[in-house]
């Protein structure tokens, strides 16, 4: 992903903290202060010119790189560094983790909005196409995408990614039934995925 749109959304995220800080804490970030909380957050840089000096930029074909694994724990060192721990108390690390996390997520793939997204699941073995995310309405507004039987609630498919058994490819074959309660239980579930829409 070119490297203004990376600006772009650090810009944004700048702007959210700089927000969320003011309204519920009464306190001025500078935006000096919430680019560096933004760098801590996507990969424990010490500061924003570390970050720029490596050529850091976001890939939305890179799912793992928005989730922002830890990012509480080093945005919340990062205040103390900062000098802000005695005006922030530590709920703020937490919220700023989630801002910062649902501003930098790729647009959606289906409408465009910059709402936050979720990235849908990949099939390995086919060919590369680019990593697909979708914003809450779109997701629950389509029936493209499902479920597989195995992964859970927390992975969504391409429809056309799931068999008829509703497996992934991965698990695709493993509801073979042991025996008819097993049977029955999958038959249910698989009922269920069809008569409902999703609702996150
Ligand atoms: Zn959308
Ligand atoms: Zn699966």
């Amino acid at each position: 992903m070119s490297n203004d749109y990376t600006q772009q959304k650090f810009k944004t995220a700048a702007f959210q903290l700089q927000q969320q800080a003011l309204k519920h804490h009464d306190v001025k970030l500078n935006r000096g202060q919430a680019h560096e909380l933004i760098a801590s957050a996507v990969d424990d840089y010490n500061s924003m010119a570390a970050l720029k000096s490596d050529g850091f930029s976001l890939d939305v074909d890179c799912p793992e790189q928005f989730s922002l694994e830890g990012a509480e724990r080093r945005i919340g060192s990062r205040i103390n560094s900062l000098r802000l721990d005695e005006k922030l108390p530590d709920s703020f690390s937490h919220n700023a983790a989630g801002l910062i996390r649902e501003t930098l997520t790729p647009n959606c793939t289906e409408c465009g909005c910059d709402l936050p997204t979720i990235p849908i699941n990949q099939e390995n073995d086919r060919q590369y196409q680019p990593q697909t995310w979708v914003c809450n309405d779109c997701k629950s507004n389509s029936n493209a995408y499902g479920r597989c039987f195995y992964c859970g609630d927390e992975y969504l498919y391409r429809v056309s990614d799931l068999n008829e058994n509703g497996e992934c490819p991965e698990h695709a074959g493993e509801s073979e039934p042991v025996d008819e309660f097993e049977a029955e239980d999958h038959e249910s579930w698989l009922e269920y995925q069809l008569n409902h829409e999703f609702d996150y």
